[in-house]
């Protein structure tokens, strides 16, 4: 493809001129690419054109401050000639700079004296940018390339256009004879060429219209017979819907032209919609490129697109408004649309979309806003008669809706495409208003309101793009638990996307009084920097709705906190939609009724809520009850070691050491809470067998179960130093009940018991020697299960029972199980 002798256009947009930097940058991508003759087609730099229109509206409106904002133009091009170039080219460019700007501020003048100006002139005075970002071009380009020759191309002196329905229709013909005299035929250098503008059919200047550099560089491929055309950008390419609205947005590889037609026409601001044209009729390929990152391939576009997605892009455009013909009297009379479109091409209204229902009793067409007065007139004028008489009925005009567009060729022939759309817009709540699909089916497309507009694009982008197993997290807590979570996170979500097609995203993280959203997924690797740089005040609320956007497939909160406010929310959560996973006891064992009343709105939101990790951190506890249940099976009793604090406490303790000492110890080592009577009352303990009762279906309070307190009642409700102080004066009493127990060759431990009829006590025992619960380690926690199956021999669930890994891994497996409820094939 890249013979030498034919040209290759690049065509750089505003974003990519921006600063004298981004000339520097796009001079050295030009430099690696000298295989052959170049045409350069260049915007403004960015900006410049508002801000030149700035001035010419601001002097209109009698507003003087058009100096201010014409001197700072001035002022940017001086410094980026200052930066860019030596002395000699710098002065160069600004005397002929300074020419230009004497012509713009002139009409400025005029405008603030008269008060208007012409459509024409005010055109001809937004073009300015492009003369002056070419010239900087061409001396900057002389300067960086050895040996080649560089020319600069005022394009009103090649490019002839007349005006058309659509926009602007190129005089091919005498623009070919203008580039002829131009530019030599053997020419073999580098040419930069002016986008935008134009000269129309009597010779004066005009533009292409907002954004037409694009459509600049393919009538330039086509003048210069050109093998390819790249338009420089500072995205990717085109993306599957404008990165601005939706986060998840990827890169298109390949379009046909007629797609990318489609996608500019409806609203992809990276092309301009009439670049296709000359492209097409020569065969020219288009590459959109990334300036910010040339290694990367782009986008192609050319005559065949690929087949591998029938959606290749969901654009929308606002502003529109809808137009709709009612009447009986139109049923079955030939030649009516015809009537109507005709006389809407007459009054150079240009129609965006058409429906029409096929009984023929209405036909509803879409214009831009500030056609929509002058289309009602257009059909009350041509239908006068029928109006009249009662065969049409109605003229209605809806304005401020949008249009959203989902193209892609090869949705032809194929079902279901339409039924997503439509099913997903549904789900967003998302009301369509009208719809039409072209019969070349390369284009679906629905008049939708304004405001539902970027939530439509987003809803009908997720169904095409996400995985159906996208899951948005919420991470609420971020330290013990929370922490290590977010670690194994980062880990294991690459593999689980490629192995499983599973997408979990932590899109927010919420900590005491900070939070930290992110669009499409927060950067685990390096969350706490981003928590200070990025952070924002906690709004439980705004947090929430985040997490729960709608255009996400699944939405899962986690929380990582020990905190009965945040639990308190979980009724709201789940019956709106969102699952829940989390490590906190405090709703699972709260009231029977809120207990009961939690469950009932998860069954209302057909959610799920997974706390595995509230008994034994890890180890399948919950999930065996479940199993046992689900089967059939019938339990009849659970004993169980469910705290790894006074695991650890009695495992160490063989009357050595004072118990007290232990306890002192274990609280050094992190092994109990910071005040130790939290574990020795044997409330947490009580509150995990409630929530296994409840698994077990059992109706049962945290206050039915028998609980012995290990704390000595005289301690209970001192400060926590004194308890730790006086604590010795209690050891005579556990060395005691050791001492008893060790003459009986029996040990001590806390054990949790629970009978099917829903007895429960949580209390020391003494234990035999070759007890299952005498030989455990560390923290071990341990359950053991006697059911109508297990009858012999119970079943046992035993490991650590406590400890941040652990439990996060605990928490990190509900989150996998939930996406396996929600049919990922893990
Ligand atoms: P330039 O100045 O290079 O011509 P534009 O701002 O005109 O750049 O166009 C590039 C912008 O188009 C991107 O930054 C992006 O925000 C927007 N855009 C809208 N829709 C799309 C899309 N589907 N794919 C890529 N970019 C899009
Ligand atoms: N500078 C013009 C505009 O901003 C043309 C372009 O950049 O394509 O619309
Ligand atoms: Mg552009």
């Amino acid at each position: 493809m890249n013979s030498s002798s034919t040209y290759i256009v690049h065509k750089f947009g505003g974003t990519s001129l921006k600063t004298a930097d981004r000339f520097r940058s796009v001079a050295s991508i030009l430099a690696d690419r000298l295989y052959g003759p170049q045409c350069i087609v260049v915007s403004a730099m960015g900006g410049v054109t508002d801000e030149l229109l700035k001035i010419i509206d601001l002097a209109v409106h009698s507003d003087e401050s058009y100096k201010d904002v014409l001197s700072a133009v001035r002022q940017r091009h001086f410094e980026a000639a200052q930066d860019l170039l030596d002395d000699k080219s710098a002065s160069a460019f600004m005397a002929d700079f300074d020419n230009d700007y004497a012509h713009v501020s002139n009409m400025a003048d005029a405008a603030l004296v008269t008060g208007k100006i012409s459509e024409n002139a005010r055109a001809v005075a937004s073009g300015y940018g492009e003369l002056w970002s070419a010239q900087l071009m061409r001396y900057l380009l002389f300067s960086t390339f050895d040996n080649r020759e560089v020319m600069w191309l005022d394009a009103r002196k090649a490019i002839v256009v007349g005006a058309s329905e659509s926009g602007v229709a190129v005089d091919w013909e005498r623009s070919q004879v203008n580039t002829d005299e131009l530019i030599p035929s053997d020419f073999a250098g580098t040419v930069v060429v002016t986008g935008y503008i134009a000269q129309d059919l009597d010779g004066r200047p005009t533009t292409l219209g907002r954004n037409g550099s694009d459509f600049s560089a393919s009538i330039m491929a086509c003048l210069l017979k050109a093998s390819q055309v790249h338009i420089w950008t500072d995205v990717d390419g085109v993306m599957t819907a404008d990165p601005r609205s939706v986060s998840e947005v990827q890169v298109i590889e390949q379009l046909s032209y007629n797609e990318a037609m489609e996608l500019a026409y409806f609203g992809a601001k990276v092309l301009h919609p009439q670049t296709m044209s000359p492209a097409v009729s020569h065969n020219i390929p288009i590459y959109i490129r990334n300036t910010f990152a040339p290694e990367n391939p782009g986008t192609r576009i050319g005559a065949v697109s690929s087949a591998d997605q029938p959606v290749k892009g969901i654009t929308s455009i606002d502003g529109m408004a809808v137009v709709n013909v009612e009447g009986a009297g139109m049923i079955g009379v030939p030649g009516t649309a015809q009537r109507l479109f005709g006389a809407l091409a007459e009054a150079s209204v240009s129609v965006v979309m058409i429906s029409q229902g096929s009984s023929e009793h209405s036909i509803c067409f879409a214009v831009k806003d500030q056609f929509a007065e002058c289309a009602r007139d257009v059909v009350e004028n041509t239908f006068k008669d029928d109006i009249a008489n009662g065969n049409i009925q109605r003229v209605t005009v809806t304005p401020s809706l949008s249009i959203l567009a989902v193209v892609g060729d090869s949705m032809h022939g194929k079902p279901g495409v339409a039924a997503k759309v439509f099913s997903s817009l549904g789900n967003a709540g998302v009301n369509v208003r009208v719809i039409a699909q072209g019969s070349s089916e390369r284009n679906i497309s629905a008049v939708i309101d304004q405001s539902d507009a970027m939530r439509a694009v987003r809803a009908v982008h997720s169904s095409f793009y996400l995985s159906p197993q996208t899951l948005s997290i919420g991470v609420i807590g971020c330290g013990t638990v929370g922490r290590p979570l977010l670690a194994q996170l980062s880990s294991q979500i690459g593999r689980l996307s490629s192995q499983f097609n599973l997408d979990l995203r932590v899109r927010g993280l919420a900590r005491s009084s900070r939070m930290l959203l992110a669009d499409a997924r927060v950067d685990l690797d390096h969350w706490a920097e981003r928590f200070e740089s990025d952070g924002e005040p906690l709004d439980i609320d705004r947090f929430v709705d985040h997490v729960n956007a709608e255009h996400m497939p699944h939405v899962v909160i986690v929380d990582c906190t020990a905190d009965a406010a945040v639990a308190a929310r979980y009724g709201d959560w789940l019956e709106a939609g969102i699952h829940v996973v989390t490590p906190n006891k405090k709703a699972c064992s709260a009231s029977f009724t809120d207990y009961k009343r939690l469950q009932e709105r998860r069954i209302k939101g057909d959610t799920r809520f997974l706390y595995e990790t509230t008994v034994g951190a890890g180890l399948p506890i919950i999930q065996t009850i479940r199993d046992l249940r689900e089967t059939g099976d019938r339990i009849t009793r659970v004993q169980g070691i469910l705290s790894g604090t006074l695991a650890y406490l009695f495992n160490q303790f063989d009357g050595s050491k004072p118990f007290s000492e232990i306890v002192l110890e274990a609280r050094a080592s992190g092994f109990t809470e910071p005040d130790p009577r939290d574990d020795l009352s044997g409330m947490d303990v009580a509150r995990k067998l409630t929530i296994i009762a409840r698994e077990m279906g059992l109706e049962l309070e945290v206050s039915d179960l028998e609980v012995e307190n290990l704390v000595p009642a005289s301690l209970q409700s001192t400060s926590a130093s004194e308890f730790l102080e006086r604590l010795p004066e209690f050891d005579e009493h556990v060395l005691q009940r050791f001492n008893d127990a060790k003459e009986q060759g029996k040990v001590l431990r806390y054990v949790a018991e629970l009978g099917s009829g829903g007895r429960g006590t949580v209390a020391l025992r003494a234990l035999p020697g070759d007890h299952a619960f005498a030989h455990i380690s560390l923290t071990d926690n341990i359950v053991q299960f006697e059911t109508e199956r297990y009858c012999d021999n119970p079943l046992i669930v035993q490991g650590p029972g406590a400890g941040p890994d652990v439990t996060a891994a605990g928490v990190f497996a509900d989150l996998l199980r939930l996406s396996a409820y929600l049919g990922a094939a893990i």
